[in-house]
């Protein structure tokens, strides 16, 4: 499937000093610093296209954007690999109840969705993958795992058995009471008969009346949701045998640590015989007036609406930064004018021929997102510098502070 269009990476003097990127692992829920090394490997979970593009969507894009500039500003290759899940329960379920086909549906909402990851400059994955294009890769992964005796079928349906992964659980590191609530809340079937443990997990749903299926050698059906992702990331990011670990950073919002990422990462380690990802790292929900933004609660606030109410996307994307990535954190049209005027400070006062000195500040942005992108203090260090300009310190280059936090921000100027 298309990505989007790449985006214009401005140059960054080599004399910078980039500390090594650390992390918050949200296994140990510690920081940990990505090893030094010439290339990583980033897989981010995307969208269902039913509902294209919320700000909780845009918030964790985002986050992911800032890993990949940081390492990229680096000079170290990035293989950032991201899906869409275009055909599952939520998107047939949507196309049904709008009375629309499932296809145009998707097709309207990943449109939409490239069009947004655009705005907000967001740097496209090398490979942005379809479900219904990796079904053959799905079925590649499931007969992979039969052969290592982890399948079984309920009725017609596959399931993966979670324990032949002797890790499993490891990652999202969750009590078994935690796990099975969150399974049953998050789309799993703990209750269903027949299964030989309430956690395991659907690799390949049956064809069911009405619904697209696609034919493999279990019969016709479609791909349960954990196995895709863990499919097409073993099949596009270069795997390096050599290494402790298959990928090095598994990314997506905070609702994806269990079941989702704890399931491919287990389907994963049954395939390969190695562990999944180095970090699983994950980013903060994105709530409105006090409470959680959910499709439930009808108060999703999209970008597209934002700017064609007369937003600036960077505005956005500047306002979702204002707060760490990995928290919780309120959306407010009083945050999204405060970060317009932002803003409009900084590109009025990067059009002066006088600045205030800019190496400091632009060193200072790189070491503060090197400490788990620490978004906020970065934009306090570029307020002081704006105070300082208006206060009629010289000697910076407005040129080299507008490329950095071009290249490092994604805030184009
Ligand atoms: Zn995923």
């Amino acid at each position: 499937m298309n990505s989007w269009a790449q985006i214009y990476l401005p140059p960054i003097d080599s004399s910078f000093d980039f500390s090594p990127l650390s992390l918050k692992h949200s296994t140990t829920r510690q920081n940990v610093a990505l090893p030094v090394k010439d290339e990583y490997r980033m897989y981010v979970c995307g969208i269902t296209p039913y509902d294209a593009t919320h700000l909780g969507h845009a918030a964790t894009y985002i986050t992911f954007d800032l890993v990949n500039r940081y390492l990229t500003a680096m000079g170290k290759k990035v293989h950032f690999v991201e899906n869409v899940t275009d055909v599952d329960d939520p998107l047939l379920e949507r196309a049904t109840r709008d009375g629309v086909d499932w296809k145009d549906l998707a097709q309207s909402q990943i449109d939409l969705f490239r069009g947004d990851m655009s705005d907000l400059h967001i740097i496209p994955p090398q490979y942005y993958i379809g479900a219904v294009e990796a079904i053959p890769l799905v079925i590649d992964a499931i007969q992979g795992l039969q052969e290592k005796n982890s399948i079984y079928a309920v009725d017609d349906d596959l399931y993966f058995k979670v324990h032949a992964d002797k890790d499993f659980g490891s990652r999202a590191n969750f009590s078994q009471g935690e796990m099975l609530k969150l399974f049953a809340e998050r789309g799993g079937d703990p209750e269903r008969a027949g299964k030989l443990d309430p956690l395991d997990a659907l690799v390949w749903l049956h064809e069911r009346a009405g619904e697209p299926s696609w034919p493999s050698s279990f019969g016709k059906g479609r791909p349960g949701w954990h196995i895709e992702c863990c499919a097409i990331a073993l099949s596009y990011l270069p795997v390096d045998h050599d290494e402790e670990f298959l990928i090095d950073i598994q990314g997506g919002g905070n609702d994806l640590l269990f079941p989702h990422h704890e399931m491919g990462a287990a389907q994963a380690a049954v395939l390969k015989g190695k562990d999944y990802a180095r970090l699983y790292v994950h980013a903060g929900l994105i709530g409105l007036d006090g409470e959680k933004m959910s499709k439930s609660l009808g108060n999703l606030v999209f970008l597209s609406k934002l700017v064609s109410e007369g937003a600036d996307p960077i505005a956005v994307r500047l306002a979702l930064i204002s707060e760490h990535y990995s928290l919780d954190r309120m959306w407010s049209q009083e945050q999204l004018d405060t970060s317009t005027r932002f803003l409009d400070r900084l590109r009025l006062l990067l059009s002066r021929p006088e600045v205030a000195p800019t190496k400091t500040v632009v060193q200072k942005i790189i070491y503060a997102l090197s400490d788990n992108l620490d978004t906020p203090k970065a934009l306090e260090e570029l307020r002081k510098w704006c105070d300082e300009t208006e206060s009629g310190s010289t000697g910076g280059s407005a040129g080299e502070l507008s490329r950095a936090i071009d290249l490092l921000l994604g805030i184009a100027i």
